[in-house]
């Protein structure tokens, strides 16, 4: 039996869900997040089991053919997805919190019809650009490919539950917290 709801949080690279995600994960501290595993290789300050499993292709294939996967999505050349038995443990502890682009999310909407998907948006999409390119790790090929995605990635917006600006960090997390306190 599980405890706990599946929150989803989506929004494109670059529109700052990871500040907005440790402001929520501070200020609920019930929350449990969802470790995805991912073929990309780790980022300055990145820890294999804390922000994501990093893991060989192979192995996400394994565990594709395995069906160990809730969901899973290729994504700019790299595959991530989130471990079902994972997700499974944290959900009867209580709520569990996937940042997951809308092909997950899509796939947890099918599973799970009482998961509560949240959408963030930038500002702008001038924004947007600005902030990929002020992260100043992301090669200019990159930096073309993901704005091409998150043109995509927003058009799916509309069958999110609920869609949150991220104009500051503080006031898009508080949002989501007033979404929370109803919903999960
Ligand atoms: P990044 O490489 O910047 O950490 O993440 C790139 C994208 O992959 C983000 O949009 C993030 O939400 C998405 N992502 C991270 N983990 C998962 C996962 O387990 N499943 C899916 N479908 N997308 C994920």
């Amino acid at each position: 039996m599980s405890k706990g709801k599946l929150v989803v949080i989506s929004g494109a690279s670059g529109v700052g869900k990871g500040t907005v995600l440790g402001i929520l994960m501070e200020k609920r501290k019930d929350l449990i997040f969802s470790v995805s595993a991912t073929t990309r290789p780790p980022r300055p300050g990145e820890k294999d089991g804390v922000h994501y499993y990093f893991i060989t292709r192979e192995r996400f294939r394994e565990m594709i053919d395995r069906g160990e996967f809730l969901e899973y999505d290729a994504h700019s050349d790299n595959y991530y997805g989130t471990p079902r038995a994972q997700a499974e443990e944290k959900l009867a502890r209580g709520t569990v919190l996937l940042d997951i682009d809308p092909k997950g999310a899509m796939q947890v909407r099918q599973t799970a019809p009482d998961a509560v998907l949240i959408f963030i948006m930038p500002p702008s999409m001038e924004e947007l650009e600005r902030r990929l390119r002020g992260r100043g790790d992301t090669p200019e090929d990159q930096i073309r490919m993901r704005m091409k995605r998150a043109v995509w990635e927003m058009e799916q917006r509309t069958w999110y539950d609920h869609v949150v600006v991220n104009d500051t960090a503080q006031r898009c997390a508080e949002e989501i917290l007033r979404i929370l306190a109803k919903e999960a």
